[in-house]
């Protein structure tokens, strides 16, 4: 589509707009022609009172104008300030105008970002009560009152877990990139699964004196461990003796003795053995995370999965045998093949399980994945909107509550992501990390570490090596990032008046 900006160079907030609202549609910009069909011209202007988006947009024959404004004195508390809001005005005014040529309003209305849960929780810290926010929400975003619920349960999950956190602690995360085969819609594993597999050894070695160095950074500052979660790739990859020396290594290098959640994701069930579960629950594993992804034998043959639904039965056996307390399943919805009722038989499989933990994902279509690159058929909108009112329908029925929320890009029907819980078995990990509640300190290939002032919001992200051969070949990397996040937790808990006299002097590297 070809896209005009005036007044302002807001590009990314108008392309993402155009791309929830028109999927597959790529940005081009040029000069306004009104007589041209597919294009937009996006105006920003400021009076003495009103800053007003103005969108034109002509496609297929029909012309539309879409209108927003806010009051200018919003603009000029802060440049953060000023971003935001002309941001949400020239959405909001293409969104209108989309929204009168097509009549269609996607199930998130206006809303773009990853944690749309965020809004919700915005309103309600600036007073307002939780009937009025959700009003607000669907009314100033055209939120569909289902997702606003949505937002709602969640946002109530996340005000808790941060109440219950303490300025002196962060979570942890480990990551095991290797899998036994490729999943076609997955872009994260490039070398081929035989190659990976011989760098396992060398690649734990290599953890552990990583550990063994943010460890000490960690200690240095007395910050404590508050959610620990190893994921991949599947960590379950590793031989029992491996775990141990994984799990062996995270309790000697940190304080975990404030550790409320630790998490091992056994993702592909084929790879869960007694054995392996054996290690993780003598080593004060409380959460696993089994995941089918499906239980249709002729949808896991499609996505080259390499196992079946009775290894998912025999997984969650030994899971519950295994004394592990908490049991998360993953399941997809959108996946190639896959139909509404296949969906809904793979949702009473598990459920029938009786996980306390069940999250519903939305298939997003990944650069390098194997969906695009074979161009393997997918389910439409439609048919993944109605797996997600099955899940949602009967998960509550269920008594399962959802507790996190995102949204990707390229997902399907622009839907979400969602973790369902039983009272009391929320993934707190899942939370921190969603909701940026704190630092998450990231350590093996695969990650990126997010540093969290929660006072302010303030970010930092650094990102770990993707693919475990350049994490071999780069250690001078956790040098970086042990300095980055040294730095930035001890201003923390300086200015937080928690960091002993002794440790105001400590190494940076
Ligand atoms: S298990 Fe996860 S990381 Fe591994 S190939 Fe499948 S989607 Fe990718």
């Amino acid at each position: 589509m070809k896209l005009t900006l005036t007044g302002h160079s807001y590009k990314y907030a108008v392309e993402q707009i155009m791309t929830v609202l028109f999927p597959g549609e790529k940005p081009d910009y040029g000069q306004w022609d009104r007589r041209e069909e597919n294009c937009a011209a996006v105006e920003l202007s400021e009076g003495l009172v009103w800053v007003t988006a103005t969108t034109r947009l002509n496609r297929n024959g029909t012309r539309a104008i879409g209108v927003s404004r806010a009051l200018r004195s919003a603009l000029e508390t802060d440049e953060l300030a000023r971003d935001r809001v002309c941001q949400r005005i020239l959405k909001l005014s293409f969104f209108k105008a989309a929204v009168t040529l097509t009549g269609e309003i996607p199930p998130w209305g206006a809303l773009t970002g990853i944690r749309p849960a965020r809004m919700l929780t915005r309103m309600m810290d600036q007073g307002m009560g939780e009937k009025e926010a959700l009003a607000a929400l669907c009314a100033e975003y055209f939120v569909s009152p289902d997702r606003a619920k949505l937002c709602l349960s969640t946002a109530r999950a996340s005000r808790k877990a941060q109440a219950a956190l303490r300025e002196d602690e962060f979570s942890l995360y480990v990551g095991i990139p290797f899998c036994p085969t490729r999943c076609a819609y997955c872009s994260f594993v490039s070398a081929s699964v035989e190659k990976t597999f011989a760098m396992i050894g060398p690649y734990l070695d290599a953890l552990c004196r990583e550990i063994a160095l943010m460890g000490s950074a960690a200690a240095e500052l007395g910050l404590k461990v508050k959610s620990l979660y190893i994921g991949g790739g599947t960590p379950t990859t590793l031989s029992p003796a491996q775990l141990q020396t994984l799990l062996r290594a995270l309790a000697q290098h940190f304080d975990l003795s404030r550790l409320c959640e630790y998490t091992v994701e056994a993702g592909r069930p084929d790879t869960v053995t007694a054995e392996k579960l054996a290690v993780l629950a003598e080593n004060g594993v409380t959460r696993v995370s089994i995941n089918p992804q499906t239980m249709e034998e002729a949808v896991l043959e499609a996505i080259g999965r390499r196992h079946s639904a009775t290894d998912v039965y025999q997984a969650m056996e030994l899971a519950k045998a295994s004394g592990i307390p908490h049991i998360n399943m993953d399941l997809i919805a959108g996946l190639p093949t896959d139909t509404p009722e296949g969906f809904s038989r793979t949702l009473d499989k598990c459920l029938a399980l009786a996980p306390d933990n069940l999250t519903v994902h939305t298939l997003a279509l990944k650069k390098g994945s194997r969906i695009l690159l074979d161009g393997l058929p997918v389910p439409g909108a439609a048919e993944v909107g109605q797996m997600l009112d099955y899940s949602a329908a009967h998960l509550s029925q269920a008594g399962y509550t959802p507790y996190y929320l995102y949204r990707q890009k390229y997902m399907s029907g622009n839907f979400e992501n969602v973790g369902w819980s039983k009272p009391g078995a929320e993934g707190l990990y899942n939370i921190y990390i969603m909701e940026e509640l704190h630092s998450i300190l990231s350590v093996g290939a695969g990650g990126s570490t997010k540093l969290v002032d929660p006072r302010t919001g303030h970010i930092v992200r650094h990102f770990n090596c993707k693919y475990a051969k350049e994490y071999l070949e780069k250690p001078e990397k956790w040098t970086q990032n042990r300095a980055q996040f040294f730095a930035f937790e001890r201003a923390l808990l300086r200015d937080y008046g928690l960091l002993p006299e002794e440790n105001t002097e400590g190494s940076d590297s």
